[in-house]
């Protein structure tokens, strides 16, 4: 009822009404003259019908029919007219018809009938008439008809428009009104809806403020970032996005406000509370208000950090894969069954010499030797079961043909489409290995043979054990007489003791303690006795589960070195034995100093362990503590060593009491073969009794000396007075003295003069080399000036002559070297042949430490036997009568030269001249005083 009302107040209702009711009058008044006319038209139709029949007729037939022309169609326009007759809707036409076509005959009938020609003349015309008549009142007739119709037609549809118009108009509008009514229920009822679908949504949503600002958050976002809804109101987008990502973002928003786009999507990072990145595909869409102008953003935030994940799972995946394939040593070729190639990775590529663009327009078959029997089986073998391997002759862009393995596969790819995978390896290097490899087992064998060792094969699984035939002739046997064979074999024959050994080394080496087995080991020969055996191995093979499975190894025979070994350490027991019970002390130093070895008698001089000084610099033990000079010159003493010179010097060390003792002490370096110092020898005997003795021997020498010196020196004035008066004796009473008194007197005076020379000598001889007096750097030469000068009358007498050439400065006592000089001088002169023409040669030569001086004479010489007595006190080779002395200026000699810490000794051809050597030490330079002692 209320929508019955409502229909009647409905405008569109009216309209509707209107425009049905106009429409439904135009019809009818449509209809009424359709049906008022209907006859009219029928007949119309029907005489327009006829009418252009007619025309016909009478256009083109009639008229010939009628000037008796048309004979042809007569026959053609009787069924017309006929035809004519029967649809004729006027009676009176359609007999007109009807006479006319029975009345139709030819022209030539006509003319033979008058009357048949004056009736269908009469005829003729009568129709030609009515004809005309009906065609004129036809062409009214639609021309008035037409028009009324047309009005009547355009009014009905003016009408029916304005009432559509109308009616759609009023509809419109009510639907308008239907709509916002309906808007406003559904507006309500959408709120409720999106308040629903906004906070319970699984995705993130949020109403953003034009500035950023949070507005409205939805549970799935606080949840996403980790923020309550409080939080995350408090902020912007822009504090929680991550700052790579804010531009952009910041730029789409731009765009957005300025009407540019109307939404957008990207993917962006969010920080989550915790610190953590959040990725999410964030859709933002500009809400405008009524003046266009922007109100807030509707944000949708999805999280996608999962898929992120994959997807870089994937990238990296994918990657890792490519990598793989860019990196893989194998060639890898991917392509399709039919043959075609559609990728190849670098090594492919460096394996064949195309370029990635050339395998592109190559066949599969172009890379293969096709002619090799093998290729089709293996095509075939590809095609039945989805993949092949095996051995094919490949060829490179060079046409070089080269062997390698090559592995396919089919497989589908994502849409299904079936391709294959190739992958190869260049068998040319390994194919050269394998005949590398067949050599050096070859060499091994040999090596083997040569070496006599013996091999064994153990499958340590199941003690199944392989020996070659060596192995069992090092115990004596043939191989078969000790078959059948195990590691059983093996455990039988070795000795008792040493399996125990063995098989903890093994265990050692199965649980990997150790890479390599080894062991010593005593096998019984076949003859019984026991024979050493150097037993080493490898496990070449493991089990699945980490146990050893397959091992190799050798056996030699070590009897010999075993021997050798033992006599080394015999050896080495005798010579520590030795070492240890030496009386001298006794160590090794290394090239730094460091004492490596010390004998018992050393350390028990100090009461030291080894511990206290082997390791320790020498000059830093015990027994060198005793002053930092002693420890300093041992130092330069051991530098000097390690140089290779054997240093010697007497020094004080202290005992286990710190008790000076006095030591001979020795460095000597030892060398190897080729003359290399590879350690220093430290070697010490006390002399401390000899010191003492010496020292004793000293005062007492110098007791004597200065008694002999005085004894010389208080004999010279009563041998000067005995002289004197056996002079005057001779000058007062010579002349009464016989032959025989004057003999007497002769020879008392001989005697005195002699007596005098013996003092003087003996004066010499006390004060030679006497230590009180000062070392001094003397030119050789000079001296030599002065001894020549003091000899002139000598050298005069016997014309003799001496010669020298350069000769370096000498290091001593002044006195005691002129004295040296001027024996072995006047000697040299003294001891020639009767009438020889003396000549003495003087050189030096520098010995490093010393100088050595030589003194040549080509005098009468001497015999070997006496090379060493003429240098003792009083000893003499010929009488006073053939060549006069004391024999006593060769001691002189002697004792002056080693005051100097020098040697001296003659070396000499009989009759044909003497050399007298002696050596002199050289100045010591400051680095030298080590060496104030040394020898
Ligand atoms: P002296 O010359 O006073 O006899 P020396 O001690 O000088 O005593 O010499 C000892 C001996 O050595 C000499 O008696 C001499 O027989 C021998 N002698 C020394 N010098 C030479 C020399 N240059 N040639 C040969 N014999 C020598």
């Amino acid at each position: 009822m209320r929508k019955m009302q409502k229909l009647l107040r409905d405008s569109s209702f009216w309209a509707l009404v209107i425009a049905i009711s106009t429409t439904l009058a135009g019809a009818g008044l449509v209809y009424h003259n359709f049906q008022t006319q209907n006859a009219v038209a029928l007949e119309i139709i029907r005489t327009g019908n006829c009418i252009d029949q007619l025309n016909q007729i009478h256009s083109l037939e009639l008229s010939e029919i009628l000037s008796g022309e048309g004979n042809g169609f007569s026959v053609q326009l009787t069924d017309r007219l006929k035809k004519m007759a029967t649809i004729w809707p006027k009676t009176q036409d359609s007999l007109l018809f009807q006479s006319i076509a029975n009345r139709l005959i030819t022209a030539d009938q006509r003319k033979i009938n008058p009357n048949l020609e004056a009736e269908f003349q009469q005829l003729s015309t009568r129709l030609i008439s009515r004809i005309d008549q009906l065609s004129t009142l036809r062409r009214e007739y639609f021309r008035d008809d037409l028009n009324g119709f047309i009005v009547l037609i355009a009014a009905t549809i003016g009408m029916f428009l304005f009432s559509t118009w109308s009616l759609r108009k009023t509809m419109m509008l009510q639907r308008k009104k239907d709509l916002i009514e309906l808007e406003k229920e559904a507006i309500s009822e959408r709120e409720n809806l999106f308040s629903t679908s906004f906070e319970f949504a699984a995705i993130g949503k949020a109403l953003v403020g034009l500035n950023g600002q949070w507005l409205r958050v939805n549970k799935s976002l606080c949840n996403m970032l980790g923020y309550t809804r409080e939080e995350l109101l408090q902020k912007t987008f822009q504090d929680i996005t991550y700052p790579d990502d804010l531009d952009l973002d910041l730029q789409n928003v731009q765009q957005l406000l300025s009407g540019k786009i109307t939404s957008y999507q990207m993917e962006k990072r969010y920080l989550h509370k915790n610190g953590s990145i959040v990725w999410a595909n964030l859709s933002v869409t500009l809400v405008r208000k009524a003046d266009h102008q922007p109100d807030f953003f509707i944000s949708q935030i999805e999280n996608i950090s999962r898929r992120k994940e994959i997807e870089r799972e994937l990238a990296e995946s994918e990657a890792k894969n490519r990598t793989i394939v860019s990196n893989s040593l194998q060639a890898l070729l991917l392509g399709r069954p039919t043959g075609e190639i559609i990728d190849a990775n670098p090594a492919a590529i460096s394996m064949f010499g195309y370029s990635l663009e050339e395998f592109m327009h190559i066949s599969r078959d172009t890379l293969f030797d096709t002619t090799d029997q093998r290729y089709p089986a293996f095509l075939e073998r590809r095609a039945k079961t989805g993949k092949a391997m095996g051995e094919l002759v490949g060829i490179r862009k060079n046409g070089e043909k080269f062997p390698l393995y090559l592995s396919v596969a089919l497989f589908k790819d994502r849409t299904g489409k079936l391709l294959t995978s190739a992958s190869m390896v260049d068998l040319t290097e390994s194919k050269k290995s394998e005949a590398a490899l067949r050599l050096e087992k070859e060499k091994l064998a040999n090596v083997l043979e040569g070496t006599h060792a013996g091999t064994w094969e153990w499958n340590v699984q199941t003690g199944e054990a392989e020996f070659n035939d060596t192995w069992a002739e090092l115990l004596g046997y043939d191989l078969r007489e000790l078959g059948p064979i195990s590691i059983q074999t093996w455990n039988q024959l070795v000795h008792p003791d040493d399996l125990e050994i063995s098989n903890r080394k093994l265990a050692a080496c199965f649980n990997r303690e150790t890479e390599f087995y080894e062991c010593e080991c005593r096998m019984r020969h076949k003859k019984g006795h026991w024979v050493w055996i150097l037993d080493r191995g490898k496990v070449l093979r493991w089990t699945a589960d980490g146990k050893p499975l397959r091992m190799f190894g050798t056996n030699t025979d070590i009897s010999s070195l075993k021997s050798a070994q033992k006599n080394v350490e015999e050896s080495e027991l005798k010579f520590r034995s030795i070492f240890n019970s030496a009386f001298q002390f006794i160590g090794l130093l290394d090239l730094s100093g460091t004492l490596i070895d010390a004998n018992q008698t050393a350390l028990d001089f100090g009461n030291l362990q080894p511990g206290d000084v082997i390791g320790k610099k020498f000059w830093d033990c015990h027994w060198w503590q005793i002053s930092p000079q002693t420890q300093q010159d041992l130092q330069l003493a051991f530098n000097r060593a390690a140089l290779g010179e054997t240093v010697s010097y007497e020094v004080a060390v202290w005992d286990q009491y710190r008790k000076p003792i006095h030591i001979l002490f020795n460095l000597k370096p030892l060398k190897d073969t080729t003359g290399k110092v590879i350690a220093i020898i430290p070697e010490g005997r006390p002399i401390q009794e000899i010191v003492e003795a010496r020292e004793a021997l000293l005062e007492k020498n110098q007791e004597l000396e200065s008694f002999a010196a005085t004894a010389a020196h208080d004999l010279k004035e009563p041998l000067r007075m005995v002289n004197q008066f056996l002079m005057r004796l001779n000058e007062k009473y010579g002349q009464l003295l016989d032959e025989k008194g004057k003999q007497y007197i002769h020879f008392a005076t001989d005697g005195a003069v002699r007596m005098q020379a013996l003092i003087n000598e003996l004066l010499d001889y006390a004060k030679a080399g006497n230590e009180h007096t000062p070392m001094e750097e003397i030119s050789t030469e000079e001296l030599l000036l002065e001894v020549t000068s003091l000899l002139k009358n000598t050298f005069e007498e016997h014309h003799a002559s001496i010669h020298w050439k350069g000769l370096p400065n000498l290091y001593g006592q002044p006195t005691a070297l002129k004295l040296l000089f001027q024996n072995l001088i006047s000697n040299g002169i003294k001891y020639q042949p009767k009438g020889a023409k003396p000549e003495i040669n003087i050189g030096m030569k520098d010995q490093g430490t010393h100088w050595l001086v030589g003194v040549a004479d080509n005098g009468i010489g001497i015999k070997p036997e006496y090379t060493e007595q003429v240098f003792q006190l009083f000893r003499r080779l010929h009488t006073r009568e053939e060549y006069a002395g004391t024999g006593m200026g060769l001691a002189t000699c002697k004792k002056i030269v080693e005051r100097h810490g020098g040697k001296i000794w003659v070396e000499s051809t009989y009759g044909s001249g003497s050399t007298f050597y002696f050596t002199l030490r050289k100045k010591p330079s400051p680095d030298r005083a080590a060496s104030k002692n040394s020898s």
